[in-house]
C-alpha cells in the first residue's frame, strides 16, 4: 500500500494450487486504485491471461476493492473472507459460477504485520479437467494399443505352441504298430511342449521295445511249439508208411507221448507267463515256512539226483517265514534245483540253504555244474533264452522257467541273484522279505 494504492504483486509461489504459470499478474502493470476505499468503488487494473485465473481483493471488512473480469459475479461464502482473517487460509472448489468449476484459495493479505485485507485467487478447472479428460483419452488409446498387442502377441505365442503340439499330433496319428521308428522334433526351446516331446518320444521307444519283445516272443514260441508237432508229424508219417509190429508201434507212441508231454509243458508255461503278463494270475499272501518247502523239493527230487548220480542236501536251514504263495513258490525252488540237476554232470554236487540276515530270507541253490558265461547271465531269464541251446535240447528244457521263477519272486517283492564261473558252477539266491517286514 503506498500513497492510497494498493499494488499487487505476483503471489503464484505462495498458492501451490494455481497453475504457475497461468497465475502470473503482471506486477509491474497490475494496481489497485484504494484512494476511494470507503465508497466501495473498484477500479480494475490492466491484467493479462486472466482467462483462467480470477482475483478479488478485499478489505478486512469484507468488502471487494478488487475483483478481475467475473471474480465479482462469484457468490463466495462469508468463510471465505472471515477464515482468512483469522489466520487460517480457506480453499474450496465452487461450481455454479460462470466456470463450471472454479478452485479458489482465499488468504488474508498483509502489510508488514498489519493486515489490510483478504485476496481470493480462483482457477477454473476446466483446463485441468481438460487435460484429464485428454490423459484419460490417451491412456485408453494406449490401453486398446497394448490390448491389441498383447493379443498379437498371445496369437503368435501359441501359434507356435500350437504348431509344435500339431506336429506331435500328426506325428502319434501316422505311428502304427508296424512303424514305431518314428519320433516327433524335439524343439529347442526349454518349454512344455518339449517336455512333452521328450515324454512322448520316451513312450514310443518303450512301446517300440515291448513290441519287438512281443513279436520275438510269438516267434520264439511258434518255433517252439512247430519242433515237437514237426517231430510227432515225421513219427506217425514214418509209422503209417511201411507196415511194422506191435513193438515198433509202441515206440513210436512212446516217443509221441514224449513229445506230447513236452509240448504240454511248453504251452502250460506259456499260457502262465501269458496270464502273470495280464495280471490275471492271483497268488496267495500265507505265511510260508521256506525251509521246510526246501527240505520238500530235496525229498521229491532226491530220486532223480542218484539216478544221475548228482549229490543234492541241504546246508544251513534256519527257520524262514515269508508270506506268499507256497504252490508258486515250490515251483521256483524246483525249477532252480531242476535247472542244476539238468546242468550238473554225473558226480556233481547241489546243495540247498535258507539263511535269514536283517529281515530277509535268502535261498541258496548251488550246484557243481557247466556254470554260465559272464555275457550269458543277465539274458537267462528273458524267454527262451538258452546259454548253450544244444544242452538244452538235450535236457529238453522249454527256456521259459527261469522266466517263470523271476515272475514269481518279483510278485512276492523279492529278488534273484546269480553268481557263476563256467566249469566249475553256479548259485542262484533267491531274497525275500520275511513275514514280519512285508
Ligand atoms: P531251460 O528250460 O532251457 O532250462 P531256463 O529258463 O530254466 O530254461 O534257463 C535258461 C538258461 O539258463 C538255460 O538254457 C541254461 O543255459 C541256463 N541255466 C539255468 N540254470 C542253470 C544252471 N544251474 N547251470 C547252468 N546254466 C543254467
Amino acid at each position: 500500500m503506498d500513497n492510497g494504492k494498493l499494488y499487487v504483486d505476483d503471489m503464484s509461489q505462495e498458492i501451490p494450487e494455481l497453475d504457475a504459470p497461468a497465475a502470473v499478474i503482471d506486477s509491474s502493470n497490475s494496481y489497485i486504485d484504494n484512494s476511494n476505499d470507503s465508497s466501495g468503488q473498484t477500479n480494475h487494473t490492466q491484467s493479462s491471461r486472466h482467462d483462467l485465473v480470477l482475483v478479488r481483493v478485499l478489505d478486512k471488512r469484507g468488502h471487494e476493492i478488487y475483483a478481475s473480469g467475473e471474480a465479482s459475479d462469484m457468490a463466495m461464502p462469508d468463510d471465505s473472507v472471515s477464515q482468512p482473517l483469522a489466520g487460517k487460509p480457506w480453499r474450496e472448489t465452487m461450481s455454479g459460477g460462470p466456470e463450471p468449476s472454479i478452485r479458489v484459495y482465499s488468504t488474508m493479505l498483509v502489510d508488514g504485520n498489519t493486515i489490510i485485507g483478504v485476496v481470493q485467487v480462483g482457477q477454473s478447472l476446466e483446463t485441468l479437467n481438460q487435460s484429464l479428460d485428454r490423459i484419460v483419452l490417451v491412456l485408453f488409446v494406449l490401453m486398446l494399443l497394448s490390448l491389441a498387442m498383447c493379443s498379437l502377441g498371445s496369437y503368435w505365442l501359441s501359434g507356435r505352441a500350437f504348431r509344435s503340439i500339431q506336429r506331435l499330433a500328426r506325428t502319434a496319428r501316422e505311428i502304427n504298430a508296424n512303424d514305431l521308428k518314428q519320433r516327433v522334433l524335439v524343439p529347442a526351446a526349454k518349454d512344455e511342449v518339449r517336455d512333452l516331446s521328450i515324454i512322448f518320444n520316451q513312450m514310443i521307444a518303450r512301446l517300440e521295445r515291448a513290441f519287438i519283445q512281443q513279436r520275438r516272443l510269438v516267434a520264439d514260441a511258434s518255433h517252439e511249439l512247430r519242433t515237437p508237432v514237426a517231430v510227432i508229424r515225421n513219427m506217425t508219417e514214418v509209422a503209417l508208411s511201411q507196415p511194422a509190429n506191435a513193438a515198433e508201434y509202441t515206440r513210436v507212441l512212446a516217443e509221441i507221448n514224449e513229445e506230447s508231454e513236452h509240448l504240454g509243458h511248453l504251452i502250460n508255461d506259456l499260457l502262465v507267463l501269458a496270464r502273470a503278463d495280464e495280471g490275471q494270475i492271483h497268488l496267495d499272501c500265507e505265511p510260508v515256512r521256506l525251509d521246510l518247502l526246501a527240505l520238500d523239493v530235496v525229498d521229491s527230487l532226491e530220486p532223480l539226483a542218484q539216478e544221475r548220480q548228482i549229490a543234492l542236501h541241504t546246508q544251513t536251514l534256519m527257520p524262514a517265514t515269508i508270506l506268499g504263495d507256497a504252490a508258486r513258490l515250490i515251483q521256483v525252488i524246483m525249477s532252480l534245483v531242476d535247472n542244476a540237476l539238468n546242468y550238473t554232470n554225473a558226480g556233481g554236487m547241489i546243495t540247498l540253504a535258507v539263511e535269514v540276515r536283517e529281515s530277509y530270507t535268502y535261498l541258496h541253490v548251488t550246484d557243481t555244474g557247466i556254470g554260465i558265461e559272464a555275457k550269458d547271465i543277465d539274458h537267462i531269464f528273458e524267454r527262451f533264452y538258452r546259454a548253450d541251446p544244444a544242452r538244452s535240447k538235450v535236457v529238453g528244457g522249454s527256456g521259459l522257467g527261469l522266466s517263470i521263477v523271476d515272475w514269481v519272486v518279483r510278485a512276492h517283492k523279492g529278488v534273484i541273484k546269480v553268481k557263476s564261473e563256467p566249469g566249475k558252477g553256479s548259485t542262484f539266491t533267491l531274497i525275500l522279505p520275511c513275514a514280519n517286514v512285508q
